[in-house]
């Protein structure tokens, strides 16, 4: 049997995503002088064009040659000491990791309980910071797109939330898998400190991390906060004034960052976010087709980027996804925490035409028949009809 395989890899896991071919080409360049004056221009248009897709005038921007899960780090550190509390809703593997790391951070963790299968309850928010008399808790932190379980949190509502019960904290907000596949609005939902990353719906390989920091957590930072050095935020407010970094920067990521935010600038975010919901609303309408079940069960709360699907008891997602992966050279995301083996989920995030999307539900399909799933036929045909009706 040949080695070789015929045609495209389907890189349908829900980041990292599909490179656009003008990402990699702009990506395919030799380095230059991070300290000479063209690397100042591109430091400076980056971090405008940052700005634009967090929805933010004047947010201080830091880029970290990173994963996601630095940003993170660098949220807690700079602003939270050891001792300090947090209010943390679990919605899922994303949230319980953030948590994790809280917690090695020595952070008073106050966790709120939802079955993973909604995002985060803004009642409940609002009911803990009442409690908080003292105002003991400095920070809510909200997985906007919970990955693992496709739900999303409303961050508008959670804003509210915390202004009903007239509590200080900062809000913290993972958009890790939401920037660019949704609305996201840093400064009117009065958010302190948004987290990104680059491989989702940014179209940008893994590697880079992000933050969009408001006044009001830099000058809690400032005041105080944990130990930190290589993700202390005071440098970042020199860099968005000269566009340099502190450190090297990962130069050719920041190139293939450029083009992808001149992309999202020319489709428009908001038609951006709509090619998003309308990928989403197929897929489920395949699912719903296929008569399985969406792991998340609010449909206030479905996640435009990625779908997490229940296989039905007694079978195994993982096996379904190592059969579609060896047939149809296709790569979906799998089962985290205590979803493993139970759930599979199809990334419909970045770069993604109506024929590639196609493609990947027609994937899904024939991977159901083949690893003997049992499921009706007919999703494709279903999101095909959708598809073929609406615009987008
Ligand atoms: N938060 C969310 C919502 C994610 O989806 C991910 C990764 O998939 C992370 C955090 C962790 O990011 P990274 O793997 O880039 O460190």
């Amino acid at each position: 049997m040949s080695n070789f395989v015929s045609g495209r890899h389907f890189l349908q896991t829900p980041g990292p995503t599909n490179l656009p071919e003008r990402v990699l080409r702009a990506m395919n360049r030799h380095a230059i002088n991070h300290r000479g004056p063209e690397f100042g221009a591109l430091g400076l248009e980056i971090v405008r064009k940052m700005r634009m897709v967090f929805q933010t005038s004047s947010a201080t921007i830091g880029i970290f040659p990173a994963s996601g899960t630095g940003a993170w780090e660098s949220a807690l550190t700079n602003t939270l000491a050891p001792g300090d509390r947090i209010l943390i809703s679990r919605t899922g593997q994303f949230s319980h990791l953030w948590e994790q790391m809280a917690t090695r951070f020595g952070l008073d963790v106050v966790a709120l309980e939802t079955d993973w299968r909604r995002g985060a309850d803004a009642a409940a928010i609002q009911l803990a910071l009442e409690q908080d008399t003292e105002h003991k808790i400095k920070a809510v932190c909200a997985v906007q797109c919970e990955t693992s379980t496709a739900c999303m949190t409303d961050i508008a509502a959670v804003r509210d939330a915390m202004n009903a019960a007239k509590h200080p904290a900062l809000l913290m907000v993972d958009a890790i898998s939401s920037l660019g596949c949704a609305d996201y609005k840093h400064d009117d939902w009065g958010v302190d400190v948004t987290i990104a990353g680059s491989q989702k719906g940014l179209m940008v390989p893994p590697g880079l991390s992000f933050t969009a920091i408001s006044d009001k957590a830099l000058a809690v930072a400032r005041a105080g906060g944990g130990r930190r050095s290589y993700w202390d935020w005071e440098p970042l407010v020199a860099s968005n004034k000269t566009g340099f970094f502190p450190y090297t920067p990962a130069m050719n990521l920041l190139y293939a960052l450029n083009e992808a935010l001149d992309m999202l600038a020319e489709e428009g975010l908001a038609t951006t976010f709509a090619r998003h919901a309308r990928y989403a609303q197929a897929t489920r309408l395949a699912v719903a087709a296929w008569g399985l079940e969406l792991q998340c069960q609010d449909p206030n709360a479905y996640a435009p980027g990625v779908t997490a699907i229940r296989v039905p008891e007694g079978h195994s997602a993982d096996k379904l996804r190592a059969v579609i992966l060896e047939k149809f050279n296709m790569a979906l995301g799998n089962g985290l925490g205590r979803m493993e083996d139970k759930v599979f989920r199809i990334g419909h995030m970045g770069d993604l035409g109506v024929l590639s999307f196609t493609g990947t539900l027609t994937g899904v399909e024939m991977g159901l028949r083949a690893a003997g799933i049992p499921h009706n036929e007919g999703g494709v045909q279903a999101a095909m009809n959708y598809l073929a009706t609406s615009n987008g």
